[in-house]
């Protein structure tokens, strides 16, 4: 961690104990430091210090949100080098990706400073004469909300900012393996003004016992979730007792379709960006691609070469385009993938092997069928499964054939075409001719068993928000 220029943002670490829980280096597998994990009894109690936050938070103007919210910012961007090195570190992306990462964080925290000016009620035109009705925006109260490793920033601030902005307090736990960008980032915040009970980030050794907490505390009144289908469908049954509101970013399994119309030098240029950033462990990166069968050689033949010029590597090292995986469970899964597609006929064209430590080498597979398993299950590795198809038809029902409905992707040059497919895919994202989508300024979320709600955009502050309806008689 000697390489981290203000320390203040590694403030939480502590030393090693029975307590603590180990940060590790997925690059090297060296520890990188220790954080306290919170006691479970205590969580409560900071629950309760949100809610006493919250009250007062609320009454503060939009505009003096705004300005703090600003402020934290600023200084995420000033402090951008250091927090992109802490997320290389703990997380093992490229470096340009861990900055590209810190930016698209802060581009939320930037964006719902404003929303929050603009949480506009209505006026309603009366039915009844003798009454006006109108609705006013309220901030739910005490939001929580728990994050995966795979963004340890942008994952937070796309929830916190919202949070905030609209007069929420908020409490996190981040992944346990990437908490660190997590306290950075907090610490910038009480930096730019912000109270500390209004955004308490913790973690414990027991990620179940924190969730427990969150779904039954009925001081919480919104959790909005970041991680795998499985674990969200098992917070939602738990926040029934409490008739919580939920927000649910889950998983996914993007296609990305290459029908024989569209520029394929661009569509390679689309995959390598959309499947090999985040060495594949991304939500809305390509997990299968369906390519017509009149340029499956060509387009194969030529992501083939692009794969060959990614280097594998540090993430610290220049030029390095694809790190390591998060962890030897995560590895293991990934080779499994690759080893049951070429038992079941898949021809691997690329790649395939696994390297030291967490690295596995970029991959791409051919002649797989859709009923392979590697077909049908989030992936999360660098591993590009290529299957053939014949025409629209038979392709939609192929791409809709998941429980999933995150992101899409298709190329191609005819605009009739890009209507007709874009309206038929079941997913809450679709990208034409184009492999990277998010930003802030646009609704983020799925479909299906991907989740329900929305970050980003206009629609991400209203997670935070209740309506309540104001009638006034006796005109
Ligand atoms: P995960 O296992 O569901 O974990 C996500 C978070 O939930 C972590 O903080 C984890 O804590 C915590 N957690 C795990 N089990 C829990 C439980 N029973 N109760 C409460 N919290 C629990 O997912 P992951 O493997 O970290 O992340 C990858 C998944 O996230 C993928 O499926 C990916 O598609 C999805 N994802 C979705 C989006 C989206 O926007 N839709 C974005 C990014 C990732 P610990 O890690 O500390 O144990």
């Amino acid at each position: 961690m000697d390489q981290i220029v203000n320390k203040n943002l590694l403030k939480v670490t502590c030393a090693s104990s029975d307590d603590a829980i180990a940060v590790l280096n997925p690059a090297t597998d060296e520890i990188l430091t220790y954080i306290p994990s919170v006691p479970t009894a205590e969580i409560n109690g900071l629950i309760e210090k949100s809610k006493q936050a919250q009250l007062l938070w609320q009454e503060r103007t939009a505009a003096e949100r705004c300005a703090i919210l600003r402020k934290w910012y600023d200084l995420v961007i000033e402090n951008s080098d250091d927090l992109a090195r802490i997320m290389t570190l703990e997380q093992g992306k490229p470096l340009a990706e861990a900055k590209g990462e810190v930016l698209y964080g802060a581009s939320f925290i930037q964006w719902f400073a404003e929303e929050g000016k603009r949480t506009y009620g209505e006026t309603i035109p009366t039915p009844a004469s003798g009454k006006r009705l109108m609705t006013i925006k309220q901030p739910v109260g005490v939001a929580a909300a728990i994050t995966p490793w795979n963004f340890p920033i942008a994952m937070i601030t796309r929830k916190a900012a919202p949070a905030l902005a609209a007069g929420c307090s908020f409490i996190v736990k981040p992944a346990n393996q990437t908490p660190l960008s997590a306290y950075a980032m907090a610490e910038l915040a009480y930096e730019a003004g912000l109270p500390k009970d209004l955004l308490i980030v913790l973690n414990n050794h027991s990620s179940v016992a924190v969730g427990d907490i969150f779904c039954q505390n009925d001081d919480i009144k919104k959790l909005s979730f970041t991680g795998s289908t499985q674990v969200g469908s098992h917070l939602i049954k738990q926040c029934a007792d409490t008739i919580k509101r939920t927000s649910m970013e889950l998983g996914g399994n993007a296609p990305f379709i290459v029908f024989e119309d569209a520029d394929i030098e661009e569509a390679v240029k689309g995959a390598i960006a959309s499947k090999f950033r985040n060495a594949g462990q991304t939500c809305v990166c390509a997990n299968r691609f369906y390519v017509q069968n009149a340029v499956y050689d060509e387009f194969v033949e030529k992501l083939a070469k692009a794969v060959a010029e990614l280097k594998v590597g540090n993430g610290l090292e220049a030029g390095v385009n694809i790190g390591p995986l998060i962890d030897m469970k995560a590895k293991n899964s990934v080779m499994g993938y690759i080893n049951e597609a070429v038992e079941q006929g898949a021809k691997i064209i690329s790649g395939g092997r696994s390297l030291e430590g967490l690295f596995v080498e970029p991959t791409i597979l051919a002649d797989v069928t859709q009923e392979m398993e590697i077909v049908q299950t989030e992936l999360f590795g660098p591993i590009a499964p290529v299957i053939r198809f014949e025409n629209d038809v038979e392709l939609v029902e192929k791409a809709n054939d998941t429980i999933y409905g995150l992101a899409s992707y298709f190329y191609t040059g005819n605009l009739h075409r890009a209507f007709n497919i874009a309206e038929k895919l079941e997913y809450g994202m679709v990208g034409i001719n184009e492999g990277i989508i998010s930003n802030e300024v646009a609704p983020f979320g799925g479909v299906k068993q991907s989740g329900f709600g929305r970050e980003g955009a206009k629609q991400g502050i209203d997670e935070y928000l209740n309506v309540k309806y104001l009638c006034f008689g006796g005109f």
